[in-house]
Parts: C-alpha cells; sequence; structure tokens
C-alpha cells in the first residue's frame, strides 16, 4: 500500500490536482456515513436526497464561522465579547451565501432568531472556558486537506484547525457544538479526527502529537495521540470501507443499520427499518466521483 501527496489547498475545493491515478475521492463525513448505516450512504451520497438544514446545524456552521475569524483579530484582541460581537455578522454572512438558512425561523418569529443567537453565543463561552485564543496562532483555519491513499483514493476533509507547535509536533482541533448526547457521536468524532491525521501523516511524514475534540458546550476537551501503527491500520479500514462502498454501488445493495443515530436521520420516512421504500437506485453514471456531490467533504461545522 502506497501514498502519495496531493496539492493541498486551503481555499478551494476545485483547486486540488488529484494525479491521474486517482479515480474516486471520499471525505470523513461520507465515510463515516457509510460506517454508520450503508443506506444513510446511499441517501445522501447517491440518491442526494436534500435535506433541510437544522438549527442545531446551523449554530455548528455559526459557531464555527466565528471561531475561524476570531483568529483573524490580533491576540489580545480575542476576547470574548469579540466573539459575542462576531455572531450576528457571521450569521448575516452565512444567510447571504446559503438563503436556505434563513428557513429557519418563520419571518414574523424574531424572538426565535435572536434565541438562536444567544445560544450560539453560549457556546462560544464555553469555548473561552477551556481555550485561551490570545495565546494561539493556528497554522491552518478550515484548511482542505488530501493525501492518494492505494495508489486510487483521494481522501480530503476540512479540519477546523491546525496548531504547530515551534519543534513541529502537529495538533489537530475538532470544535463540537452538537446539543446530542456525546455518546452517539463520539466514535464518529474520533473517526472523522483519526481520517485528518492519516492525511497529515501522508502528506508532512509526522503523525499528529493530538488530536483533540473540543465540546464547547460541555467545556470539555478530549484528547488523543495517534501512533503510525494504528494509523497504518486505519488506512487500510478507510480503503476496505471504499471497497465496501464500490460493491454495495455494483450490487445496489445498500441496507440499513438502525442505531441511536437514526434519531438524528433526516430520512426516516424512506427507510424500511421504519416502514419506508426507499426510492428507485439512481441510473449509474451520474457523474465524476473526483467532483460530484458524493464526495465533496463537509464544510466545517455542517456535521455536528
Ligand atoms: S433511519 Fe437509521 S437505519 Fe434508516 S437510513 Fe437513517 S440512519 Fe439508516
Amino acid at each position: 500500500m502506497t501514498a502519495e501527496p496531493v496539492i493541498d489547498t486551503h481555499d478551494s475545493p476545485t483547486a486540488a490536482v488529484p494525479p491521474s491515478t486517482v479515480r474516486a475521492s471520499l471525505s470523513p463525513s461520507r465515510a463515516a456515513d457509510f460506517k454508520t448505516c450503508p443506506l444513510l450512504y446511499r441517501f445522501r451520497s447517491i440518491d442526494r436526497l436534500p435535506e433541510r438544514p437544522t438549527v442545531e446545524q446551523a449554530r455548528g456552521t455559526l459557531v464555527h464561522a466565528v471561531l475561524e475569524r476570531l483568529f483573524d483579530l490580533p491576540a489580545a484582541a480575542r476576547t470574548p465579547q469579540s466573539a459575542g460581537d462576531l455572531v450576528a455578522p457571521q450569521w448575516d454572512r452565512l444567510v447571504t451565501e446559503q438563503p436556505e438558512l434563513a428557513t429557519l425561523f418563520a419571518a414574523d418569529d424574531t424572538a426565535g432568531a435572536a434565541e438562536f443567537l444567544r445560544s450560539a453565543a453560549a457556546l462560544l463561552q464555553g469555548y473561552f472556558a477551556v481555550e485561551d485564543p490570545r495565546r494561539l496562532e493556528p497554522a491552518e483555519r478550515e484548511a482542505l486537506i488530501s493525501a492518494v491513499v492505494d495508489e486510487e483514493l483521494l481522501i480530503r476533509g476540512y479540519l477546523d484547525r491546525l496548531d504547530v507547535a515551534p519543534d513541529g509536533a502537529l495538533r489537530v482541533v475538532d470544535y463540537k457544538t452538537g446539543g446530542a448526547p456525546r455518546e452517539a457521536f463520539e466514535a464518529r468524532a474520533l473517526f472523522q479526527l483519526k481520517f485528518y491525521a492519516l492525511v497529515l501523516w501522508r502528506t508532512r511524514g509526522v503523525v499528529p502529537r493530538v488530536l483533540r475534540l473540543l465540546y464547547l458546550k460541555d467545556a470539555e476537551v478530549c484528547d488523543y495521540t495517534p501512533d503510525a501503527e494504528e494509523l497504518l491500520r486505519f488506512e487500510r479500514t478507510v480503503v476496505a470501507l471504499w471497497q465496501a462502498i464500490e460493491q454495495a454501488t455494483a450490487r445496489q445493495d445498500f441496507r440499513p443499520r438502525p442505531s441511536r443515530l437514526c434519531d438524528w436521520c433526516s430520512h426516516q420516512a424512506l427507510c424500511p427499518s421504519f416502514g419506508g421504500t426507499p426510492p428507485p437506485f439512481p441510473a449509474a453514471g451520474a457523474g465524476d466521483p473526483l467532483t460530484d456531490a458524493r464526495s465533496r467533504p463537509a464544510a466545517p461545522g455542517a456535521d455536528e
């Protein structure tokens, strides 16, 4: 098994130029979908069924946006007050860029919209309880990173933040804003972090020293230290996962796997486990697997 670095881009996913041997790509969100429930993967990545944004997802996107912009400020200005001041303007920007977010609140529901902004500000207070951003200078924020594994699979995703110590040690930081019970999502969150660690290891030759989950609601930090052997095993897991996705696609066979995560699934009405019937399997040749939506990484915060 070999790996090959791909040009990293921190601005545009389309700027990544994979080697010509690459024939498929996989993001941590979509890989985690398949691992969680193959039918969920199918609904999201093959049927591409729309999902209405939820208030919780929107809050996650907003908090991620504020934390990214916070580090644009001079170190001394990165205060709780400054973060709070960024909430409303960042929400306005997000609604302009993603008009569907405006549908979360009825036009006359000003109280609901105000409470939403207050709840985002409260999560940011949780952030300040676990970190002091005045003492940090992140190397990268909301960075798209990618690598080729097994010579033909491009793995890529957005990491929330990458810190680089003076000795070159890497720390990958992921902000978690969801209000759902942590146990339901922790395995998925760790899977995503290992995915980023694998990409960094394969492109920079350095195993990240720390993978850090920051749970803003609970103001808690969860650190994990990977090693090269573990990442090698993880790489095999990712390749095997992709092969399983290819087989399932060839057989048009994506089975439901009910779990606690069903409570957060938008597609229960079409799921046999809930008495539904999936739509006919889409015709083959839906698009370029390197550029189409099935492999596009979710933006930071959009997959809470
Ligand atoms: S409801 Fe549960 S089993 Fe059905 S598709 Fe969604 S996650 Fe899978």
